[in-house]
């Protein structure tokens, strides 16, 4: 086998995949959260911040400088542009500051957290490994519905916007399911699957 240096982990919201990502990291994982380099770009003085205004206007920032999110999910859902020229803005900045991310690890493998692996074109190339951590959509909407500030239907809302199932377990390498499992059971299955990619792969 190939050694397998590079990890993307995806996984829709409330499949278990942060729950994963945080297990890896106990494995030895050099973990690149692209959500959190994403609202970096977005903070105030974030370095997306220039093109954000000139492509949405002073509406799309917020009075201390940083992105307005609940303008642009509103804007991006109602509107698909919009939605395109967003991530055409924020993509190849988040995928240059995460490559100078992962060039810290040293030694360790990396670990890309891509919440929306599946949707983008450049991530699949840039990984050797895909791993997707799936459920059905009642057990995702039953674990968001328990996070402060949501409840079901916002969490239908976020699911009906990210990439299907099918289409994730589609560029996968390995999915684990994570349906009728324990906590433990599932960093289990996550430990044995870096055993297998990583340990096993680096015997000579
Ligand atoms: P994601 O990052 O995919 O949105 P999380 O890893 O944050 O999802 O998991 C969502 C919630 O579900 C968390 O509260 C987590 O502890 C819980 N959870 C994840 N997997 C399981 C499981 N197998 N059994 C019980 N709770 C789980």
């Amino acid at each position: 086998m190939n050694a397998v240096r590079r990890i993307g982990l995806t996984g829709g919201i409330g499949s278990g995949k942060s729950t994963v990502a945080r297990v890896l990291v106990g494995c030895g994982a050099h973990l690149v959260d692209t959500d959190a380099i994403a609202r970096a770009l977005t903070l105030p003085g974030g370095a997306a911040m220039p093109a954000l205004a000139a492509a949405f206007g002073p509406q799309a920032v917020a009075a201390d400088g940083a992105l307005d999110r609940e303008h642009m999910r509103r804007l991006a859902f109602a509107d698909p542009t919009a939605r395109e020229r967003l991530q055409a803005i924020l993509h190849p900045l988040i995928g240059e500051q995460a490559a100078r991310e992962a060039a810290a690890a040293g030694d360790r493998p990396v670990l890309f957290d891509v919440p929306l692996l599946a949707e983008s074109r450049h991530w699949r190339a840039r990984v050797d490994r895909v791993l997707v951590v799936d459920c059905t959509e009642a057990t995702q909407v039953a674990r968001v519905a328990q996070r402060p500030g949501w409840d079901a239907e916002a969490a239908r809302r976020v699911i009906a916007q990210q990439a299907p199932r099918a289409q994730r377990r589609a560029i996968a390498d390995a999915v684990i399911h994570n349906d009728g499992i324990t906590p433990a059971q599932l960093a289990d299955e996550a430990r044995a699957l870096w055993r297998h990619w990583i340990d096993a792969g680096a015997r000579p």
